[in-house]
Parts: C-alpha cells; sequence; structure tokens
C-alpha cells in the first residue's frame, strides 16, 4: 500500500496528530486495519524474540510503543461507527470486530511473551504498576491456560465480537424502523411549535411529507412523553420504546452463556465475578451489598411519588403517563416547566459561557475555535485549548447534534492518547445527540449531559502520563464516570449558571426565581430516577450472575421481581433486549459503575463546597491529585489523595433522597 493513498500509513502531520477526516475514505479502513495488525505482530514477535535479557524498557516499554498504526485506524473507525455510520462502515465492522478480537488473543497468548513479562523487574512505582496491569490484563486473558483452553477462549471471544457488533446493528435499525410516524398534526398537541417542525422535517426526511415522526431515543423514557396530551400516542411512543431489539433476544441468550463460560474458563465463578476482580469494588459481593441498600428506600420514594401523581391523574399511572404528571406536578410544585426554560439554553452559550468557562474558572484553561480544523462530519466543531500559562494542550472536537447515522447517548471518545513515551498530547471527542434548531435550545438534562461528557473530556485533556495503558480515562470502569459526574456540579453553580443562562433572544439573564425553582426541581422525581437506574443495574447484575439459558423475557420479569424493583409504572431505564451498555458499550456486570462512582462523586462535591467551591485552587488540586494520574495509579489510593480520607456514602444518600 502507498501511504500517499491510504492516510493512515503514515502519522498525521496535522497540529496534534489530528487525523486527516478530509481524506479518509471508506475503503482505507480495511487495508490499514490489515497492515496495522500485522505490524503490531511483528512488533510483538520481535519483543517475545528479543535474544536480550528481558527489561523493563525491552519489553514493557517496547510493548507500549507498538501498534502505532492500529491505533489511529482503531480510533478514527470506532468513533465514526457510533457518531455518523453508514452501511459501508457497518460492514467493516462487521468483518473487523471478530479479527480484532482475534488479534488481541493472539497477543495475549503469546505464550513466549507473556514468558518474558513475568521475567521483567520493574523499578520506579509507575514502572511497577504498569508491570503488574500488564500481568493482569494477560493473566484475565488466559494467558496461564492450556493451549486447548486457550482455543477455546479464542472461540469464545471471536464469536463474542460479533455478536456485539449484530446486537448493535440490529438496534440501530429497529430503532429508526420503530420510529412512531403521526399522521394527524392534532395528535401531538402538548409539544412545541418548535418541536412538532422538527418532527415534520423528519417525516420529510423519510418520504413521509405531511406527516410526523417521533424518533426513539436509547433510554426507555422518551423526551416527548412529558408533553403529549394525547394518551393513546403516549402509549403507543412507550409500546414503540420497550419492543426494541426484539431481534436481539436469542443474541442475548448466547452472549451471556458465552460470557459465563469464558469466565469459568478463566477460573471466575460468572462473568460478573471476572469483570469486578479487575475494578475498585473488587468483589460482587461489594457490589451487592451496596445496591441491596439502595433499593428498599428508592422503592419507597418512587411509591409515595406515584401515590401524589395518581392524585393529580385521577387515575392510574401506567409507565407512558409517569413522565407526563410528573412535568404537571412540577410545573405546579415549581411553576416551572422545560419550555420556559429552554430559551436560557441556546447550545454556544452552553458550551462557551457555561462548560468551558467553568474549566477557565477551575484550571485556567483557554479555547478557540479552529475553523481550519476539520472533524470527521460537517458539524463536528473543532477547538483548541491552552493551558493557564498559554501551553498548547490538546484538542476538543464537538459533536453535539442527533442524526440518523449516530447512536442514542451521550459519550466520549480519545481520537489521540496523551502520553509522555510517545510526546502525544491528546485529542477528544463528545458526542451528543441534540436536535439542532436555529437556534438550537436544550432541555436541562441536555446542559447537564454537556458538563459531563465534558468532565470526561477533562479527564483526557489533563492526562499527565509517561505511559499510553495509563492516559486519561484509562482507568477501571466503576472510576471512570467519577471525574464526569462531578463536573455536572458546575451546571448549576450559580457564577457558571450567572454567564450562560441568558435569553437567546433578549440576552436578559434567567430571573432569579426561575433559577432557583430550577435548582429546586433539581430534587423532584428521584425516587423514579434512582428506581429506574437500579432496575437496570440489577438487570445487568442478573444477566452476569444468575443466567443460566431461560427464556430471555421471562428472566427479565423474574429478575426485576426478585429483587423488589418490578414497579409496573417505573420500567427499567434499558430493558434487556436494548440495553447496548451491557451487550455492546463495554459496561457488562459494570452498569453499577455509576452509582458507585457517584459515591466518589458526591463527596468530592461536598469536599468542594466546604472549601470554598468554585475556586482556581481547588481545581488545580482535583487537577493535580486526581485527573492529570490517569490510570499511572492506584484510583482510590488518587481519591484518597485529593479527598484526604476514604470516601463515605452519606453525601450520595443526602443527595438522591435515601437517608
Ligand atoms: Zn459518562
Amino acid at each position: 500500500m502507498n501511504p500517499a493513498e491510504n492516510p493512515f500509513l503514515s502519522p498525521s502531520d496535522l497540529p496534534y496528530g489530528l487525523p486527516p477526516f478530509q481524506r479518509i475514505r471508506e475503503e482505507h479502513y480495511v487495508p490499514a486495519f490489515e497492515q496495522g495488525m500485522a505490524e503490531h505482530l511483528a512488533e510483538v514477535a520481535a519483543i517475545a524474540d528479543n535474544p536480550e535479557r528481558p527489561t523493563f524498557e525491552n519489553t514493557i516499554e517496547a510493548l507500549e510503543r507498538a501498534g502505532a498504526l492500529l491505533d489511529r485506524v482503531s480510533a478514527v473507525f470506532f468513533n465514526r461507527a457510533s457518531s455518523d455510520t453508514t452501511p459501508g462502515i457497518q460492514k467493516i465492522q462487521q468483518d473487523v470486530t471478530p479479527r480484532l478480537a482475534k488479534h488481541a488473543d493472539a497477543v495475549h497468548l503469546n505464550a513466549k511473551l507473556f514468558a518474558r513479562i513475568r521475567a521483567v523487574e520493574a523499578g520506579g512505582e509507575e514502572e511497577r504498576w504498569l508491570l503488574d496491569r500488564y500481568l493482569t490484563d494477560f493473566t484475565r486473558a488466559g494467558a496461564l491456560l492450556d493451549a486447548a483452553d486457550q482455543e477455546r477462549l479464542r472461540g469464545l471471544n471471536e464469536r463474542l465480537s460479533e455478536l456485539a457488533t449484530t446486537f448493535q446493528q440490529n438496534l440501530l435499525a429497529d430503532t429508526n424502523d420503530r420510529a412512531v410516524v403521526v399522521d394527524e398534526a392534532a395528535e401531538l398537541d402538548g409539544l412545541t411549535e418548535d418541536a412538532v417542525r422538527g418532527l415534520a422535517e423528519t417525516a420529510r426526511e423519510r418520504g413521509l411529507d405531511g406527516k410526523h415522526v417521533i424518533t426513539l431515543v436509547l433510554p426507555t423514557g422518551q423526551p416527548s412523553l412529558a408533553s403529549l396530551t394525547d394518551r393513546s400516542l403516549r402509549e403507543r411512543v412507550h409500546t414503540a420504546s420497550i419492543g426494541r431489539g426484539a431481534a436481539n433476544a436469542e443474541l442475548i441468550r448466547e452472549m451471556a452463556l458465552l460470557r459465563r463460560e469464558r469466565a469459568r474458563l478463566l477460573g471466575y465463578a460468572d462473568h460478573a465475578e471476572y469483570v469486578l476482580a479487575d475494578q475498585t469494588a473488587g468483589t460482587t459481593g461489594a457490589v451487592t451489598e451496596m445496591l441491596a441498600k439502595l433499593v428498599p428506600p428508592a422503592v419507597a420514594n418512587a411509591r409515595r411519588e406515584q401515590a401524589e401523581l395518581e392524585e393529580l391523574a385521577g387515575h392510574a399511572v401506567r409507565p407512558w403517563d409517569w413522565a407526563f404528571y410528573a412535568e404537571k406536578a412540577r410545573e405546579a410544585r415549581y411553576d416551572i416547566d422545560g419550555a420556559r426554560l429552554r430559551p436560557y439554553f441556546e447550545l454556544n452559550a452552553v458550551l462557551e459561557k457555561g462548560v468551558f468557562y467553568a474549566a477557565t474558572r477551575l484550571y485556567g484553561i483557554t479555547f478557540t475555535e479552529r475553523k481550519d480544523l476539520a472533524g470527521y462530519h460537517p458539524d463536528v466543531r473543532v477547538f483548541e485549548v491552552f493551558d493557564s500559562g498559554g501551553a498548547p494542550l490538546g484538542l476538543f472536537l464537538g459533536d453535539f447534534h442527533a442524526r440518523a447515522s449516530k447512536r442514542g447517548g451521550a459519550w466520549m471518545n480519545s481520537l489521540v492518547r496523551q502520553s509522555a513515551l510517545e510526546g502525544a498530547r491528546p485529542v477528544v471527542v463528545n458526542n451528543l445527540n441534540i436536535v439542532k434548531g436555529e437556534p438550537t435550545l436544550m432541555t436541562f438534562d441536555e446542559v447537564n449531559t454537556m458538563f459531563h461528557e465534558f468532565g470526561h473530556a477533562l479527564h483526557a485533556l489533563f492526562s499527565d502520563v509517561r505511559f499510553p495503558r495509563f492516559s486519561g480515562t484509562a482507568v477501571p470502569r466503576d472510576f471512570v464516570e467519577y471525574p464526569s459526574q462531578v463536573n455536572e456540579m458546575w451546571a448549576t453553580h450559580p457564577e457558571i449558571l450567572a454567564n450562560y443562562a441568558k435569553h437567546y433572544e433578549t440576552g436578559e439573564p434567567m430571573p432569579q426565581e426561575l433559577v432557583d425553582r430550577l435548582l429546586e426541581s433539581q430534587k423532584f422525581n428521584q425516587g423514579f430516577a434512582t428506581v429506574e437506574y437500579l432496575a437496570a443495574t440489577l438487570l445487568d447484575w442478573a444477566w452476569h450472575t444468575e443466567y443460566s439459558g431461560e427464556d430471555p423475557a421471562a428472566f427479565e420479569t423474574k429478575a426485576l421481581a426478585d429483587v423488589g424493583v418490578d414497579l409496573p409504572a417505573v420500567p427499567p431505564r434499558y430493558r434487556s433486549t436494548y440495553f447496548s451498555h451491557i451487550w455492546a458499550g463495554g459496561y457488562s456486570a459494570g452498569y453499577y459503575s455509576y452509582i458507585w462512582s457517584e459515591v466518589l462523586d458526591a463527596d468530592t462535591v461536598e469536599w468542594f463546597n466546604e472549601n470554598g467551591g468554585l475556586l482556581r485552587e481547588n481545581g488545580d488540586r482535583f487537577r493535580r491529585e486526581l485527573l492529570s494520574k490517569g490510570g499511572s495509579v492506584d484510583p482510590m489510593a488518587a481519591f484518597r489523595a485529593f479527598r484526604g480520607r476514604d470516601p463515605e456514602i452519606t453525601p450520595l444518600l443526602a443527595r438522591r433522597g435515601l437517608l
């Protein structure tokens, strides 16, 4: 292959190693993946066969440097596959993911290499920690198994990665297919004119001129349910939502069984135990115990909320009614409704005068839009980030808008990982799913999500580690949500909110009484929110601790009933067949992570509040002790260094009204 023809073959010459998106075409991916895997295997073989005595430098550090081409193409491809896919990309994904699983096995199951790693002696603290991670990675990947078991493991990994891709693609197709078509505009009563126009536009794009189409977002609860007055349309939207992924039922049965088989092959009782061994939680017992503590008070809160809503509604509240009456109750109690708030949350203002401004206040960093640098889609905006002294820090790409080619939800991706070893500075992307408008006005939830995802971005941008393996967000999954959740606190901080929440037409700041009610209303409906989250968490947990081949739908029903989170009016945030976090998103036996991280988050928010809040010295401390460390130290040690003690759960219980 000629490097002039395939832009992946040489390092990017753009600032910060930004991928040359304008030159990348679909036909470049497969050859780059193939050459990337071949080069990586050759590098690994050279390390394994090195006749010299194994040292940290010629083994671990050499492994850290290996696989540059494969890293380049993977980072670009998987971001693209999530945020702007095409039938061609999907086909490549289908083809390439099992081959990548096979490739990872070829590295981890290389006996000579493993023997060499075991013979290495590490000097400094970070080096010892890295060596320890390598030994753990290899052991968990099956390096200690005999040849026959390793062969079986390779087969399991390959099949599991195929199934994960199929799951995701089935779900994307089904989510698009199940969009609800509305014939009569009158049925849309309750939505704003803007929203109705958006639905008409979606219908036009689908060749359904004159109709309206309500597309589905990833979680069970659909945003339109809070506003639609037509109860039967609400039921249709809800039914479409919970019916998603029917084609995935057989697939998740197979995945759960294969994961269990793999865990047992590796010496663990089940998939959850296998996952937990490498998390800060440590044992499945620790997680079960924590969830058991949260369920009864959360369910009691949700039941109390339901009784209030039923009094307001004058009838039993079904799942498709909850958001609608909750919104009514919120309006009655706080005299606040979404339509009154949105004009104060214009996207650019939220981003630059909210999210960026908070980071400037806390960390002294500044942002300059680089219109000369292209993203992978016309909607992507590229910002250069400068450190407090003006030194270049990295690039931040914002891809905020929803489109049919983007999966649901919000997430952060690294396009280039920071590492001193390779002299690489970070390039990160935040993806959200905000419907574009003229201008784009956001809900407060979306504002909060923007702060959240930027918290992940900061974790990557502030990364100051030597080895790529430790870069930024490369921490255990039950720790990774912690910094992003902390960053949400600034969305409602009085000085930050006052800086960004201004009416998009008049420039007037949000009136103080509206601010007060917005803040007060944040505590509203917490029973529902906690229960729908816990129900999804406990489903994930059941699939990976108890499942043994039962009918998937029956298993789901029983799993929820067994732990007492089967409130008919509060369905799980995700049902099994569209729970992509656990089947295709790397959160298997890990959805508990959000609340596990929230313990650290709430405890940290308390620390900021006790120490004067929005101050440079506070931001600097959080950056120095926590954000900059990435995975280069034991995460709980970093937490203790920051907080000055072990985490306490009380702030979380107080926040969620569970005391
Ligand atoms: Zn997150």
